[in-house]
């Protein structure tokens, strides 16, 4: 018989994925010894136990929770349901992960008819245990019973009008005792019995409830965002309760051991003086600064300022604290790592290896490199920003600069997206219903709240831009507008947010580039002193490749020579080379791209200088360069004399039915080698010329795509190393070339062996390889793969991260083959996958040389990179 519940004081941090995370903690700072009412944790196994039994708690363990309410009885002091001393708790869900707001917490259970005046007859304070015993049917309704939120709204704002209270703390007792009765009909009315009095049926009906509330669709979703399997399950925290709302020497508040969004090395919080902790996080009261706090409870607040301190020594991480005072009295209820900003989380990693709190590698660990996406974005350009027309400010809640039409609802704000627009998701203030809105939406405007919101927290962790706490804002949700003083705003019309400083403009706003340096250059220098692999990017052209490098870029693993043909003066010569009838035809056509790709070299050469660049043969069917439509046919007729027919005939003749397997690759250079010679000759003279105009080493690689066996790849080498030669000699050059192969066709990888006699180096293709390997198209089957995603079928997304049992082993066979024929070939990989943090992983693992991916992915892939060592280094 296993333990399913375990005191605070039998726990520890290391015991999450029992305890969940916030039981976890709990323990800890219990062990550690500070000041935490005391409770007990119902674990996550007891949680799986609930679903495994067809949601059912076992009385096994209802026997346990009642031995360790005793116990929490018998600490306390105080007795569950007791006249004279009742014991209050408050029912917490905890899962592994932090999911804020995802999950329900209830408060002050235990309360019911009588033990409400023996409250208020102990502490003396009518009006607190009233208030206490309200927010308890409210929050319980909700929760347990499933009553909207929004019924209890009306009878509270109802009694407020009535009284003309103009805020909560303006109600009387008599007001709350309305309210109470107001509160319990409702219970009667909607679930067809009186709310519950006996606390210990209060307490397993709410352990339930947190148990039901992993699988709520908010949680759900929360999870999928985040991958987070489904399966680990919520514990329970017990605890007993502390009062922030008794006076006005009590409070609650939310604190960050450094500034989430700057990283600040400052206590950085909200406190609100008589409230109970819900206030502040649900933003319905704005709270005030945490600083303020010294001036109101000067001791309390340097106690929690050392505390503070104790506890992100302890962990080594900025902590996201919550804690309540009681009558002058501070109590810990919550820590974990805080979530941040990149801005923060790189600013704070470079401090904490400056105070030697943590390492180098611990510094790069703790990058989610997914979040430096958003230091790479753009943010307004200065002068376009201080030429906008201020509308209004709020919290500067997560930073970033977004421009977009404003929306009032969660599925407008989605609709919109989907229809092709840029969304500004407005609200008085956003609650976890409102999360899929959030995530399509550029930037989040709230009216109400605090920098600790369920806005502001739900946005820093997605990177969004936000602005809270916007108190000036009038929302009309009902009629999609907005009022600022005299100004109105309606749904569409366009707004801007900066969220690092709070700013609301009217209008669109132009944004800038980002630069890499200072704290976040540190970073990255300290990452590629640990990684292996090395990062090459993907670009077509010498303004990609120069932002590549600029982002840490070593070198270039694919540039793709079909986008140069799509200029407006190169597209008739390539036209007039696919019409050609006979050789000579074409290669006239050919001689005149010759100048244009010889420029496109040069360029990436000039740009590159020595680094690597891995130049790909042409690579698309051919019919993608004609005409698509019957009108662009009869101008193209018009423009080259050609007849209409004979183009129409041409184009249906290059038709294929799947053109992805057809006419294409390495097969066009079996076919027509004169387009290879070309390529070739393009890359051997802007080499050569480069070479000699910079006083640089260049040592051009030439890939030859789509190739699946040895004498295929053969045939086009044999054009290509004829042609570079004959360049050489022309130009007596001695300059070396390689000439490689993508590995993206199956049958490639596994003849690898053979391959590698031809080919110096291998990219993998992974685009190809995975769309050859499932079967899947890759341009048809998004929609397909989502449900496949949805059905639990696919794990991932096989054209986003690797699949590594299929396609990755594909990959380690054709390294393994290479490198037995050919020990010292190098290895790459260019698909999507390149710039992906798990492939990259994965990669690191097989033994590649280098990943490739888009010049933004540069910075992510090189953190991930690193990552990947120093995980290697730890097993
Ligand atoms: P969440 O995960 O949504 O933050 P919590 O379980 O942390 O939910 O609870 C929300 C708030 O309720 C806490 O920040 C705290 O202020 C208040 N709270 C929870 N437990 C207690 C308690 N035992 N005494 C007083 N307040 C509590
Ligand atoms: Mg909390
Ligand atoms: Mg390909």
């Amino acid at each position: 018989m296993g333990k399913f519940v375990y005191s605070f004081s039998e726990g520890s941090k290391d015991m999450r994925s029992l305890l969940g995370g916030k039981g976890a903690n709990l323990a800890e700072m219990t062990r550690i010894g500070l000041p935490v009412p005391y409770g007990f944790t119902v674990t996550t196994e007891a949680c799986t136990r609930y679903y495994e039994e067809g949601r059912k708690i076992g009385d096994d363990i209802i026997e346990e929770i009642y031995e360790k309410l005793a116990e929490l009885e018998a600490v306390t002091e105080k007795k569950f349901g007791d006249k004279e001393n009742p014991l209050l708790v408050s029912v917490r869900s905890g899962s592994v992960f932090s999911m804020p707001g995802m999950m329900d917490t209830i408060l002050n259970l235990g309360l019911n008819d009588e033990t409400v005046e023996s409250l208020a007859k102990l502490t003396e304070n009518d009006r607190f245990a009233y208030d206490s015993y309200r927010r308890f049917i409210q929050m319980f309704g909700d929760v347990v019973l499933e009553i909207p939120k929004s019924e209890f709204d009306v009878i509270f704002d109802g009694q407020k009008e009535k009284v003309g209270a103009e805020y909560d703390v303006d109600l009387t007792t008599d007001d709350l005792k309305e309210i109470i009765v107001g509160y319990k009909a409702l219970v009667k009315k909607a679930v067809g019995r009186d709310f519950p009095q006996d606390p210990k049926d209060q307490l397993m009906e709410a352990i339930k409830a947190v148990f039901r509330s992993w699988n709520n669709d908010r949680a759900i979703l929360y999870r999928k965002l985040n991958r987070i399997s489904d399966k680990l399950g919520t514990a329970v925290n017990v605890q007993s309760m502390v009062f922030g709302n008794m006076g006005d020497t009590s409070g609650t508040g939310v604190a960050f051991t450094r500034d989430p969004a700057t990283g600040n090395n400052k206590l950085y919080g909200e406190f609100l003086v008589n409230a109970q902790g819900e206030d502040v996080v649900a933003g319905i009261r704005t709270p005030k600064p945490i600083a303020e706090m010294a001036e109101a409870f000067p001791e309390v607040y340097k106690d929690f300022a050392r505390i503070a301190e104790i506890l992100e020594k302890h962990y080594k991480d900025m902590q996201d604290m919550e804690f309540t005072v009681e009558r002058g009295k501070l109590f810990m209820l919550q820590t974990r790592a805080a979530k941040r900003t990149a801005v923060s989380a790189i600013k704070v990693a470079v401090d904490m290896v400056g105070e030697g709190l943590i390492t180098k590698e611990t510094a790069v660990e703790r990058i989610d490199p997914a979040q430096i996406d958003q230091l790479l974005h753009p943010t307004f350009d200065a002068k376009a920003e201080k030429a906008a027309e201020t509308l209004t400010k709020g919290l500067p809640a997560s930073p970033g600069a977004a421009t977009g039409k404003i929306y009032f609802t969660a599925s407008d704000a989605e609709a919109a997206v989907e229809s092709g627009e840029k969304a500004i998701l407005v609200r008085q203030e956003t609650s976890p219903e409102d999360l899929a809105g959030m995530v399509a939406a550029e930037g989040i405007l709230t009216a109400r709240g605090g920098m600790t919101s369920h806005a502001a927290v739900v946005a820093r962790g997605m990177g969004k831009c936000c602005v809270a706490g916007c108190s000036e804002i009038i929302v009309d949700e009902a009629a999609k507008s907005l009022t600022i003083g005299t100004d109105k705003l309606v749904e569409g019309d366009y707004i801007s947010l900066n969220g690092s400083t709070g700013t609301v403009y009217r209008g669109q706003i132009a944004t800038v580039q980002p630069e890499l340096s200072g704290d976040f250059g540190k970073v990255m220098s300290w990452a590629d002193e640990i990684r292996k692999l090395k990062v090459r990017t993907n670009a077509d052209n010498p303004k990609d490749a120069a932002q590549a490098l600029a982002f840490g870029a070593e070198g270039i693993g694919l540039c793709r020579t079909e986008h140069m043909f799509f200029e407006e003066e190169r597209i008739p010569a390539i036209r007039q080379m696919i019409l050609a009838e006979t050789e000579e035809e074409r290669r006239t056509a050919l001689a005149k791209l010759l100048p244009f790709q010889k420029s496109d070299f040069k360029g990436m050469y000039e740009v590159m200088e020595d680094k690597p660049v891995t130049i790909r043969l042409l690579d698309p069917p051919l019919h993608e360069f004609l005409p698509q439509t019957e009108e662009d046919t009869r101008e193209l007729a018009a423009h080259t004399g050609i007849p209409y027919e004979k183009l129409a005939q041409t184009a249906s003749e290059l038709h294929e039915f799947n053109p992805m397997l057809g006419h294409r690759g390495c097969r066009l250079a079996v076919t027509y080698p004169e387009i290879a010679e070309m390529q070739t000759r393009a890359i051997m003279e802007a080499a050569i010329e480069v070479a000699a105009e910079k006083g640089v080493d260049i040592v051009p690689e030439i890939m030859i795509p789509l190739v699946g066996s040895k004498a295929e790849i053969a045939d086009v080498k044999a054009t290509v190393v004829k042609t570079a030669d004959a360049c050489k000699e022309e130009a007596g050059s001695q300059m070396k070339y390689h000439i490689g192969t993508m590995i993206e066709v199956p049958r490639a990888a596994l003849t690898a062996d053979q391959i590698a006699e031809e080919a110096e180096f291998f990219s993998f293709g992974t685009n190809d390889l995975t769309q050859m390997t499932f079967g899947f198209s890759r341009d048809d089957t998004g929609k397909l793969i989502k449900e496949y995603e949805d059905k639990g079928i696919l794990s991932d997304d096989p054209f986003q991260t690797i699949d590594q049992e299929g396609v990755g082993l594909l990959v380690k066979m054709a390294v393994e083959k290479g490198r037995q024929t050919r020990p010292n070939i190098k290895l790459g990989i260019c698909g999507e996958h390149g710039g992906d943090p798990r492939s990259i992983e994965f990669c690191h693992r097989t033994g590649l040389d280098y990943v490739s991916c888009s010049p933004y992915r540069v910075p992510i892939a090189r953190i991930a990179a690193a990552q990947a060592a120093i995980k290697d280094a730890e097993k």
